[in-house]
């Protein structure tokens, strides 16, 4: 994405940073070679003009420092103008609402809209540790509704179920009602695009806001398609006010007019980009990353953060290797404890694990909720090192000191172990069979 751009600026830049001192005239045909990069990238000329005016303010105010090249002076005003120009900082999904927050994705036919709702959910799922319910509220494209069914298959996201002959406002009420009723945390709403913006498309997504009152409105708009894209986007803002933008296909476009543009002529922030067909190509949109990209000082941290996924999906591979062989001690126990406080409790892990819900039944006869969840990292924490290695030295005298020092009882030490002994023996057994929990930790 943004090679063709990026292409033409590293060749302007060679050619200024390679020389000690810049006269006036240097600069001024290096502007000049930019402005018009920019408008072959097809950004909007007056985005492009105002840019300019800003790169050349900075560059006659800026005190030379003596460690850089006048040259490299330039690249970093460059960079912080088109830093600015993006946005300035990243403006991730909001779910600052109470549950289930509804989110609502409106945009042309075509755009990305439904590949893009799927791609949401399985990030808010497996990032954030959210519940997230899909429904498509599109009756005029046949097969949209069922299309979305299948994407929430493939990538194990609830979808509300398809009631034929049903129109968008009501959909989108049962799916806020299902929503509720199923304790989910995010409601995605993919409603119908058309071929162009019409009134009756308009009426029918405001009908939807108003019924549903969404705390995001994502636009969805296809890079490729340029100014165009830019011209929808302040279109379905100025009759819905959406509260940012998707932009799809970003891995399809050499140019990236539209990423440049957005932000500067309609006011709203780029929220996340599309860069990829597969459900998980959906990246955060960090004026900073993109700026270093477009100017080919490569995107160091978005390969950082793919590699913390790895390690951390590595982590819970080989905790599920463990937990097999039968090593699930009271030290492993106290990690997923507290795991489970941080994905959202026991709802938010259950909901998570396949094939779970006999375990679930289990750990709830056993007295674990969310509420004790704490009692049980302090009664943990009150062990010996090797108590937690070897439970079975537990006898009557260990246990009082143990309830002593995390402020419990002993039967409440003995409900832990209880617990402890359960889980570990369902985790040998489950490790056992193929395809079972085990499977699913892994790929957690
Ligand atoms: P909708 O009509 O707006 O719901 O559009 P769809 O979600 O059905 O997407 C139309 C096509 O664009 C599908 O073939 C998607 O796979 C493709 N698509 C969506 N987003 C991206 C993206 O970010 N990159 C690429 N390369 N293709 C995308």
């Amino acid at each position: 994405m943004f090679e063709s751009l990026s292409d033409r600026l590293s060749g302007i830049f060679d050619k200024l940073t390679g020389r000690g001192a810049l006269s006036e005239a240097d600069v001024d045909a290096a502007m000049r070679e930019i402005r018009r990069a920019l408008l072959e990238a097809d950004v909007a000329l007056p985005v492009v003009r105002q840019f300019i005016e800003e790169v050349r303010r900075e560059a006659v105010g800026a005190t030379v420092v003596k460690s850089v090249t006048p040259g490299q002076m330039v690249v970093k005003i460059v960079h912080d103008e088109l830093v600015k120009m993006l946005g300035e900082t990243a403006e991730p999904i909001s779910l600052a609402a109470a549950a289930p927050v509804p989110i609502m994705m409106v945009g042309l036919q075509g755009s990305g809209k439904t590949t893009t709702s799927a791609k949401i959910a399985r990030r808010l799922q497996n990032r954030e540790k959210k519940r997230v319910l899909m429904a498509s509220l599109d009756t005029q494209r046949p097969a949209a509704q069922e299309q979305l069914r299948v994407l929430g298959e493939e990538n194990g996201i609830e979808t509300l179920k398809i009631v034929p002959g049903q129109n968008p406002r009501q959909i989108a009420e049962r799916a806020m009602t299902a929503a509720r009723l199923g304790g989910f945390d995010v409601v995605i709403l993919d409603t119908a695009g058309r071929l162009s913006i019409d009134e009756a498309l308009m009426t029918e997504i405001a009908d939807i806001k108003k019924t549903t009152n969404p705390h995001e409105i994502l636009l969805v708009a296809d890079s490729l398609t340029g100014q165009d894209a830019v011209a929808t986007a302040k279109a379905f803002d100025e009759r819905m006010n959406v509260t940012g933008i998707v932009l799809t296909r970003v891995d399809g476009d050499g140019r990236g007019g539209a990423a440049l543009s957005m932000r500067a002529t309609t006011g709203k922030p780029i929220k996340l980009i599309g860069v990829g067909e597969k459900a998980d190509a959906l990246e955060e949109f960090h004026p900073r990353r993109i700026a270093d990209r477009i100017l080919g000082m490569g995107d160091i941290v978005s390969l950082v953060e793919k590699a913390a996924e790895h390690v951390d999906a590595e982590k819970a591979a080989a905790m599920a290797q463990k937990m097999a062989k039968g090593g699930f001690d009271l030290n492993d126990l106290k990690d997923q404890l507290a795991q489970m406080e941080k994905m959202g409790g026991l709802g938010g892990l259950m909901g998570m694990m396949p094939g779970i819900g006999k375990m679930k039944k289990e750990m709830a006869a056993a007295g674990l909720d969310d509420g004790i969840i704490k009692k049980q990292v302090a009664i943990i924490n009150s062990m010996t090192k090797t108590e937690r290695k070897k439970p079975d030295i537990l006898k009557a005298s260990r246990k009082k000191r143990i309830a002593a020092g995390s402020g419990t009882e002993v039967a409440e030490v003995n409900k832990l172990l209880k617990m402890h002994r359960q889980m570990a023996d369902m985790m040998k057994m489950m490790g056992r069979k193929k395809g079972g929990m085990m499977a699913g930790l892994g790929s957690m």
